[in-house]
């Protein structure tokens, strides 16, 4: 996805993996800016480790996680776009945010995600996840959220606009959280699970009317802010898309 973008605006660049130590995720960068990279992604288990080495923006510091730094200023800068990937994979499908009823379900690193998006965004936030607790710190952290467990989540869903899976169910598995007979076809229903593309979920949602776009959105929208934090550029988001696609 991201040498396809390169390629694309004819940028002399590649995008390469390093798996560093479990604990070394601050070091990692100080390494990485040390060899003259551009930037990085930065992905699980590292996301908060790093912050230590830079200086994160107002929504990495609010989620408490970056993925995405630019070494262009000491410290080097940055970022969290899994933010705004889930808000530009449901703007990019004209999908009003502000001042819906939106449910995520999951509290993880993908759900904090999620749930500080929309709610920066204007909508009223409910998440439901296994472990209460959990729904309940993150709805604490958020200006006007409701937390709750899966016991409700079909009645949740029943009341929802905007619905959300932003667990790992669904992934590799063809099973869902949600019973089918809770969605309605006035919904939009957004999975983060990208493998398989087309989740039970998602399946289930289609078959009741309601409009459904798959995780590869928010996956393709975090990496293409990204691109435009690094290279200053609008990314081209057709080719990314493409790329991305023919991979999954
Ligand atoms: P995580 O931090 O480990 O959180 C996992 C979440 O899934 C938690 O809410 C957990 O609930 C819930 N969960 C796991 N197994 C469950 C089960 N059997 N029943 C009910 N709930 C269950 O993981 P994450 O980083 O948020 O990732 C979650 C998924 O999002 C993964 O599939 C990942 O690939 C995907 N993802 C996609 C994108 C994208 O751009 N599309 C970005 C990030 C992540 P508990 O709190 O109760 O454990």
């Amino acid at each position: 996805m991201q040498e396809a973008g390169f390629a694309a605006l004819d940028l002399d660049a590649r995008y390469v993996t390093f798996e560093p130590p479990k604990d070394a995720g601050a070091e990692a960068v100080r390494a990485a800016e040390v060899l003259g990279l551009d930037g990085l992604n930065v992905t699980i288990p590292f996301k908060r480790d790093v912050m230590a080495a830079v200086d994160a923006d107002a929504m990495a510091r609010q989620v408490g996680a970056v993925n995405t730094i630019v070494f262009d200023t000491d410290p080097p800068r940055g970022y969290n776009t899994d933010i705004e990937g889930a808000v530009r994979a449901l703007t990019h499908h004209d999908v009003t945010i502000e001042g819906t009823e939106a449910l995520v379900i999951g509290a993880g690193g993908a759900g904090r995600g999620v749930a500080f998006g929309l709610a920066n965004e204007g909508a009223n936030v409910r998440i439901a996840n296994r472990t209460e607790e959990r729904a309940c710190d993150l709805a604490e952290e958020l200006p006007e959220a409701s937390a709750f467990g899966l016991a409700e989540v079909a009645q949740l869903v029943e009341e929802a606009d905007l619905v959300i899976n932003a667990t790992s169910v669904g992934m590799k598995a063809d099973e869902s959280l949600v019973p089918a007979d809770a969605f309605q076809a006035d919904q939009v229903v957004m999975d983060v699970v990208y493998q398989p593309l087309t989740t039970t979920l998602l399946r289930d949602a289609a078959a009741a009317g309601a409009q459904t776009i798959d995780g590869a959105w928010m996956l393709l929208f975090q990496g293409v802010a990204a691109f435009e934090h690094w290279t200053g550029r609008d990314a081209p988001v057709d080719e990314m898309n493409r790329a991305l696609r023919n991979h999954l």
